[in-house]
C-alpha cells in the first residue's frame, strides 16, 4: 500500500508481518474475513467501538453497557471530545508513512490533548515489573502508542506541531472500574518502530514473505484461504486483485 509515494504500514501490518509467520502479511493484503465470520471477540470489540462512537457524537442512542461507561467515565473526568475515528496520516521516514484511526482526540481538564484508545478486556489490565525494578503497562508499549503519536503532515482537529505526546488507553473490563494507562512518546520506541517498517518495507519490496506452517497454523484467522480447506472462500472476501 502506498500514499503520496510512502510505503504505507499501520499497526495491524505489523502485528501480522511479526506474528511468527510473515505470509499472515500479504493474506492479511489479500483477504478480509467476512462480517458474519468474525471471531466472537473481534465483533464484540468493533460492536462496542461503534457503540462508544454513537454514544460521544449523539448519532444514536446508547445500544450497549461499555458505551454508557465510557460517556460516564468521559463526564467525571471531565474530558472534552475533539474528535472522534480520526483517521491518521503521518509521515514516518522519506519512504515509509504510517496510518491508523484514533479512536479519540480529547482535551483533559489541565488543557492537555491527548490520543485516546478504547479497550474492551476480560480483566483489567495490570502493571509489571522489569528487572530493573520499573513498572510498565506490557499492554500499552505495542507499536500503537508511537504509530498515533508520530506528528501528522495536517489535521482538523489540532496543529501538527502541537500534536500530543501522550496516549491513554482507556480499558473497560467486563466489571469492575475503568482503567486508565498511560504511553508516553519516546525516541527509542520511534526507532524500534522505524526498524520494523524498514524490515516490513524491504520484504514487500522482494516480495517474500515465507510461510511457517505448522503448530501455529491452528488459531490463524487466515487458516481456510491459506490452505484452501473446503469452501474457504465462504469465509473471506478479497481485499484487492491477487498480486
Ligand atoms: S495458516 Fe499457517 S502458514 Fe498460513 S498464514 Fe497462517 S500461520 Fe502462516
Amino acid at each position: 500500500m502506498t500514499k503520496n509515494g510512502r510505503f504505507t504500514v499501520s499497526k495491524s501490518a505489523l502485528e501480522k508481518f511479526f506474528s511468527g509467520c510473515a505470509f499472515r502479511y500479504k493474506l492479511y493484503r489479500e483477504w478480509n474475513m467476512k462480517d458474519d465470520k468474525l471471531p466472537p471477540a473481534l465483533k464484540n470489540g468493533i460492536e462496542v467501538h461503534q457503540a462508544i462512537e454513537d454514544a460521544l457524537t449523539g448519532t444514536g442512542s446508547i445500544t450497549r453497557e461499555e458505551a454508557k461507561r465510557v460517556v460516564n467515565w468521559v463526564e467525571k473526568n471531565e474530558y472534552t471530545i475533539l474528535g472522534t475515528e480520526v483517521r491518521h496520516w503521518a509521515p514516518l521516514t522519506n519512504e515509509i508513512a504510517l496510518f491508523g484511526i484514533i479512536d479519540a482526540i480529547a482535551e483533559t481538564p489541565s488543557g492537555e490533548v491527548v490520543l485516546i484508545d478504547w479497550k474492551t478486556a476480560s480483566s483489567q489490565w495490570t502493571a509489571s515489573r522489569t528487572a530493573d525494578g520499573k513498572l510498565v503497562t506490557i499492554n500499552a508499549q505495542s507499536w500503537q502508542g508511537p504509530i498515533y503519536l508520530t506528528r501528522p503532515e495536517s489535521s482538523d482537529i489540532i496543529a501538527p506541531s502541537a500534536w500530543p505526546t501522550r496516549m491513554q488507553y482507556i480499558v473497560i473490563p467486563k466489571s469492575g472500574a475503568i482503567g486508565v494507562w498511560d504511553y508516553e512518546a519516546s525516541e527509542a520506541d520511534t526507532q524500534q518502530l522505524i526498524s520494523a517498517c524498514n524490515l516490513l518495507k524491504h520484504a514487500a519490496d522482494i516480495g517474500s514473505f515465507p510461510k511457517n506452517k505448522g503448530w501455529q497454523c491452528g488459531r490463524c484467522d487466515f487458516k481456510r484461504v491459506c490452505w484452501e480447506s473446503p469452501g474457504w472462500e465462504k469465509f473471506y472476501e478479497e481485499r484487492k486483485p491477487k498480486k
